[in-house]
């Protein structure tokens, strides 16, 4: 598979499932099964008035991506970059898409912020919301002490780019205090990082990643609950809604990652995976995200149920952000390079 298709499944896929989970985000597995049945929710069902509506982390994906691809225009063209500065002020676009002013100047250009289907509002989590209006300047850290699972859900473009852990970790403590909550972020995308770059197992690039970040401070909490994950999955413990619900909700950062990638890790395919991880009484949207990120990572967009592709809110807009983040070469570390003038000129560096 070739890069290309590796960043189109890797977003394709989380947005495939965020839409999968929508309708059930605020649904215990009793409600679940008595609206879809034993099996669950297995199909796209209406949510936000449409069929494949995705939801905030979606949203916030694509502009963590904006930031991205703005800080690498940035730093061909300047030489030096900030990156989670660049991040913050594409996620500061998006809280202008929600409708809430932010405290800061923000600059409406660039294309993304432009597509109208973006402003809307989608069920956004509180504390990106109150993080992001507090914020005083671009790289403002968040004055909380969170570890919800806004940061996991939003930072798998960070795995095409330089060093994902700590784009993902240093873009995730704009608006998750709680050391949980932005590190959670770091390992995901670092893990992701090693399945695009090396074609590592999923069990591989897991266990590479704890290896090399597991004994950071504040990373406790994550790696004990991967440990277990990866203990389950030797054992041939498969997740089930009711298992998923004793293991934890999954609206916190570690068990919304350790959630999703037990699903992943089990999955039989793409299919199979994503559905499994939206059935349960927790965040089904951000843990079918997360599980639809590592498995579209892995098998690329034909794995993807055309049904759900065809129908998938921000088709385009996702395949096209995957397009451009393509065009960044891989060896730019943040700091001059190559410069593309194509991806400048819809990606203005500020
Ligand atoms: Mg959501």
């Amino acid at each position: 598979m070739n890069r290309l298709e590796r960043i189109k499944g890797c977003l394709l896929g989380g947005a495939v499932g965020d839409a999968l989970g929508a309708p059930v985000e605020f649904l215990e597995w009793n409600a679940i099964r008595a609206t879809f049945g034993a099996q669950g929710i297995r199909d796209f069902t209406p949510a936000y008035g449409r069929v494949g509506a995705v939801t905030d982390d979606t949203q916030m994906m694509l502009f963590t991506a904006e930031g991205l691809l703005r800080a690498y225009v940035r730093g061909s063209s300047r030489g030096i970059c900030h990156v989670p500065s660049v991040i913050h002020h594409a996620l500061l676009r998006w809280l202008m898409t929600q409708d809430y002013p932010p405290a800061t100047h923000v600059s409406l250009n660039g294309w993304l912020v432009n597509e109208r289907a973006l402003w809307s509002r989608r069920a956004p989590g509180n504390t990106c919301i109150n993080a992001l209006k507090a914020s005083k300047h671009f790289g403002f850290l968040a004055e909380n002490n969170s570890k919800g699972c806004g940061a996991v859900m939003r930072v798998a473009p960070c795995a095409f780019f330089g060093n994902a852990f700590d784009y993902a970790a240093d873009s995730g403590r704009l608006t998750h205090g709680h050391l949980t909550g932005y590190l959670a972020a770091g390992l995901f995308a670092d893990i992701l990082q090693r399945i695009a770059d090396r074609q590592d197992s999923l069990e591989h690039a897991i266990t590479e990643s704890l290896a090399e970040h597991g004994d950071k401070p504040g990373l406790e909490e994550t790696r004990t609950l991967l440990e277990r994950v990866l203990f389950y999955y030797y054992e041939g413990y498969r997740p089930t809604p009711e298992r998923i619900d004793e293991f934890g909700a999954g609206w916190i950062a570690e068990e919304a990652l350790a959630i999703g990638v037990w699903c992943a890790l089990t999955a039989t395919s793409f299919e199979q995976g994503v559905i499994s991880a939206v059935n349960h009484s927790g965040d089904s949207d951000s843990t079918g995200l997360i599980a639809g990120h590592l498995l579209g990572i892995q098998y690329g967009p034909e794995a993807i149920p055309a049904r759900w592709l065809e129908k998938l809110e921000l088709r385009g807009v996702i395949e096209k952000v995957a397009e451009d983040i393509e065009r960044v070469p891989r060896d730019y570390s943040g700091y001059g390079g190559e410069f593309d003038q194509v991806i400048e000129a819809e990606y203005p560096g500020d």
